[in-house]
């Protein structure tokens, strides 16, 4: 065991010396009080180390002892509706996460040690297995939780049991003598590995008309949520960790305040999955490093949480993991480089944000699971970033947005004209939107690509519209831009406001999206065929199923709006020109 002693303290980053024999990554426990921490940099025999805990009272001296292992995540039945700090300590009481928490330099098991679950083989003896293969499975809350030999492992089964364990007792026995347990480790800074890598093909569904049908995300895809301050970030993150179809949430409050996180936690036990009927908690895994806690430890609550979200992907699930806010983990990133004096990039942050940032969001995707099986499974990862004053030139924006394949541009303009979500839908964007045209196409209407995109192309011309306006008043314009204007207004209101707090919009099933824009297109298409005819602008507008465009978000049922299509068609050829 390598024993050094501290030498230096500098806020969450120490000096340590005689640690000739360490590694980088490697976990130490610092100090009388033996805080966690990790080697980030070697020199000689001095070892830079970020301490997870606060370092307050540390003094130079002190030990300074190497586990020899990389910071690791334990991995096994339990982790759904658990919630962990940055470090996969599990947070059990909600105080805890308000005011103080867990005391220094405790070490809890990110699993649960006592309980026993039932574990059912699938597998028998004589069996070959290798790694990534499925050898039984546990039920946890209403997932199967698949037990998986461990990446690089295999041989023949010897012996397997069924019955009541704990995750920490053999389960299986292979030839050589190998003891397969319910857990398994896992280095958090390591990319689980896949037998390979898909094409994204398949929505990500939300529910967020915004999103769905205009800029939508896919199965395994990134997207990320800039933002300035209240301009909806978090209210995002949560709204997808409610509604986003996934099997398994993985919730990331990176460094944010936490009574946000205890919004989570008070209001996720209620909530039900509108598709299941099931709690919503039973599917999801937090991990809170909220802003009273050490920053360093933000780093380590990205990588123990997209570790997590790997795993069950591996089982060949879908996972869908939200961080918010992946600045303040770049924050933390510039803190500790600036406490290493290393040579600052722009703005004070590190040469390598770039790299770290990539290697992140590399790690989501849609792959085929390790072992010998046919199965599929995802993660996807929607990032908040929240640039000081909305300011998008940044450079934590301006490196997230070279990756991800969606941007959702939060505008605070629109938040203070209270239009929620305050997507900006000229500068968002979607890369994904060729690749799912396939699956709009067969699974929701033949049509689907085609409205999408008249819907973009009527949002961009309000804008022209709207400038000759102000240049010269809105009687330049001709009746059928002053059309456009009144559809664009019903785009806008009716379609993309969503209030997340609506009883019956805050989830707005894709069938639903598509009526909804359906009977707008409807109206505009019918509306200026009548106007050709000498109708007026103010006649069409009268028709009394008007109104009923402006209550569709509140329709539960798309039948209706289906039938509100053919009304609407039915009512304009009643127009009569007046003279
Ligand atoms: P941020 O995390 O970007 O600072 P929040 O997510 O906390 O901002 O949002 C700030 C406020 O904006 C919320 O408290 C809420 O009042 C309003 N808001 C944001 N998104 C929505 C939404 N989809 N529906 C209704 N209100 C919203
Ligand atoms: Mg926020």
């Amino acid at each position: 065991m390598i024993e050094g002693a501290i030498s230096r303290i500098s806020g969450p980053v120490i000096l340590a010396e005689s640690m000739r024999g360490s590694r980088m990554y490697d976990v130490v426990r610092v100090g009388e009080k033996s805080l966690a921490g990790e080697v980030i940099r070697l020199d000689g025999e001095n070892a830079v180390i970020q301490v997870y805990e606060d370092t307050s009272g540390l003094k130079a001296g002190e030990p300074v002892i190497n586990t020899g292992i990389p910071l690791s995540v334990e991995l096994g039945p339990g982790l759904i509706s658990s919630i962990y700090d940055g470090v996969q300590r599990p947070l059990s009481v909600l105080a805890e996460l308000s005011g103080s928490f867990i005391s220094r330099g405790i070490s809890v098991p990110g699993l649960d040690r006592a309980k026993k679950w039932e574990f059912v083989p699938l597998v028998k003896a004589g069996d070959p297995v290798t790694g990534g293969d499925v050898i039984g499975t546990v039920q946890e809350f209403h997932i199967e939780h698949r037990i998986m030999v461990p990446p690089g492992s295999s041989g023949t089964v010897r012996e397997i049991h069924g019955g009541n364990f704990t995750v920490e007792e053999t389960v299986c026995t292979l030839g050589d003598g190998t003891e397969l347990r319910m857990m398994q480790t896992w280095p958090v800074r390591k990319e689980r590995p896949y037998k390979k890598k898909l094409d994204p093909e398949v929505p990500l569904l939300t529910g967020q008309r915004v999103f769905d049908s205009l800029f939508p995300l896919t199965k395994g895809g990134t997207a990320m949520i800039p933002g300035g301050f209240g301009t909806g970030k978090t209210v995002s993150e949560q709204t997808l960790a409610k509604w986003a179809d996934a099997r398994i949430i993985v919730y990331i409050g990176c460094g944010e305040r936490g009574n946000e996180m205890t919004d989570v936690l008070t209001e996720f036990p209620e909530l039900v999955d509108p598709r299941t009927d099931l709690p919503l908690i039973q599917r999801t895994i937090m991990v809170a490093n909220t802003s009273n806690m050490p920053v360093a430890a933000r780093e380590a609550s990205i990588y123990t949480g997209i570790t997590m979200g790997e795993y069950y992907r591996d089982m060949g699930y879908d996972v869908a993991l939200m961080a918010d806010s992946t600045s303040r983990w770049g924050e933390a990133l510039r803190e500790v480089s600036g406490r290493l004096e290393e040579m600052p990039g722009e703005e004070g942050y590190p040469a390598y944000l770039a790299t770290r940032l990539a290697a992140f969001y590399e790690r989501a995707g849609r792959v085929m699971c390790l072992g010998n099986r046919e199965d599929t499974g995802s993660v996807t990862i929607v990032g908040a970033v929240s640039p000081p004053g909305g300011d998008f030139s940044e450079p934590i924006t301006q490196n997230t947005l070279r990756i991800a394949g969606t941007f959702w541009a939060l505008d605070t303009s629109l938040a203070n004209r209270r239009h929620f979500p305050s997507v900006n839908w000229i500068k968002s964007y979607s890369l994904y939107l060729e690749s799912l045209k396939e699956w709009y196409t067969n699974n929701v209407a033949p049509d689907w690509m085609e409205i999408r995109d008249q819907t973009m192309y009527l949002l961009q011309k309000e804008i022209e519209l709207l400038e000759i306006v102000q240049l010269v008043g809105p009687d330049a314009l001709p009746e059928s831009e002053k059309l456009i204007l009144e559809v664009t207004r019903m785009i806008r209101e009716d379609f993309l406001q969503q209030s997340a707090y609506s009883d019956v919009d805050s989830y707005c099933p894709l069938d639903k999206q598509y009526w909804m824009l359906k009977i707008i297109h409807t109206f505009h298409r019918e509306a200026s065929g009548k106007m050709g005819q000498g109708i007026t602008l103010k006649q069409v507008m009268g028709i009394p199923e008007r109104s009923e465009i402006s209550r569709m978000k509140d329709v539960a049922d798309s039948a209706r709006l289906q039938v509100l299509t053919g009304a609407i068609a039915e009512r304009m050829k009643t127009l009569e020109v007046q003279h």
